[in-house]
């Protein structure tokens, strides 16, 4: 059993922390919402008057917050209240430079540290089938994978500090992007006669096949258990793939790399967001692409 202090108990954390008090850990929480801290405490969280509180005994600080400002701002916080040698995970989707300066944070204070963001949403954090993406040293990773055990389908050591996050914005920007790609296909078929099921039965054996496709099908009926069965309700929110696909772009400009069909994923994305469709699923990008938004 060991002591992990779980910070940011909201739609992710809260369950990723209910995993970890099923594998037996304790687990000590804190969010600035009381609303998601009756639910922990439901789970067996042990609820904490603040984040310092919470840190201070454990052996494993484990963040899950909205984006990099918050995680600075608590690693700031907690870091010198910490436990000499304890570890920090920082499991939410940041931009890579917070995270490397989050890794530094924690270097200051003699700390080990992994950035460790997931794919798999609300629902692979419920059966604690996520993937974990981590980076940071061989040291730290060692720590931190029998924890993230409890959480996870998958574990993947991606690098060093800041590769767990890179890995997490690369990927999201092909999902974007090929989110977009399946969904216009399927307005292009549409015009052309094409049945829906008829280009699901090609292309999901030819090579269009992708995840979007065949896992995320954007059209109700190919994929029953896609969103779009279920009138795009998330799944995975227009408004998250927006923040990831943004966080590609502010990564590409940093890094020089050219990425002109995530930018152009980015802006059709906000584009959506404005219209007042960041609560859909991203799949209902789609209805966005066809003139009809629902
Ligand atoms: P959420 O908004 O439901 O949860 C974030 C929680 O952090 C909130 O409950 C908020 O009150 C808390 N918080 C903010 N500042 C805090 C502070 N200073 N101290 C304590 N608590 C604080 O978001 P979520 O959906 O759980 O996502 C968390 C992270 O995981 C995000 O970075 C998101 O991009 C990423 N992510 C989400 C999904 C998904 O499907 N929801 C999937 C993969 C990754």
């Amino acid at each position: 059993m060991t002591t992990i202090a779980f910070i940011g108990l909201g739609n992710m954390g809260n369950p990723m922390a209910s995993n970890l008090v099923k594998a037996g850990h304790s687990v000590n929480g804190f969010d600035l919402v009381p609303e998601n801290l009756t639910v922990a405490k439901e789970h067996g969280v042990t609820i904490m008057a603040n984040a310092s509180a919470a840190v201070k005994d454990a052996d494993v600080v484990i963040t899950m917050l909205p984006a990099g400002k918050h995680v600075l701002s608590v690693y700031e916080d907690i870091a010198p209240k910490a436990k000499n040698g304890a570890l920090f995970i920082d499991s939410s989707t940041i931009d890579v430079e917070s995270a490397r300066k989050a890794h530094g944070v924690a270097a200051k204070h003699g700390l080990k540290s992994i950035d460790a963001p997931v794919s798999g949403g609300t629902g692979g954090a419920t059966a604690g089938t996520l993937t974990f993406m981590a980076g940071g040293s061989d040291e730290a990773f060692a720590g931190a994978e029998p924890i993230l055990k409890s959480m996870a389908g998958r574990i993947v050591h991606c690098g060093g500090d800041g590769a767990g996050q890179a890995a997490k914005i690369c990927n999201n920007m092909i999902l974007g992007i090929s989110m977009i790609g399946v969904a216009e296909a399927f307005v292009l078929a549409e015009k052309l006669g094409l049945s829906h099921q008829a280009l699901f039965d090609v292309a999901s054996t030819s090579s269009g096949q992708c995840w979007s496709l065949t896992t995320y099908c954007p059209v109700p009926g190919p994929v029953p258990t896609s969103p779009a069965n279920r009138d795009y309700k998330p799944g995975f929110a227009a408004a998250l793939m927006l923040k990831d696909l943004k966080l590609s772009q502010e990564a590409a400009l940093g890094a020089g790399a050219v990425t002109p069909l995530g930018a152009e994923a980015a802006q059709i994305y906000a584009l959506f967001n404005a219209q007042g469709h960041g609560g859909a699923d991203f799949s209902g990008i789609i209805n966005f692409l066809s003139g009809n938004p629902t």
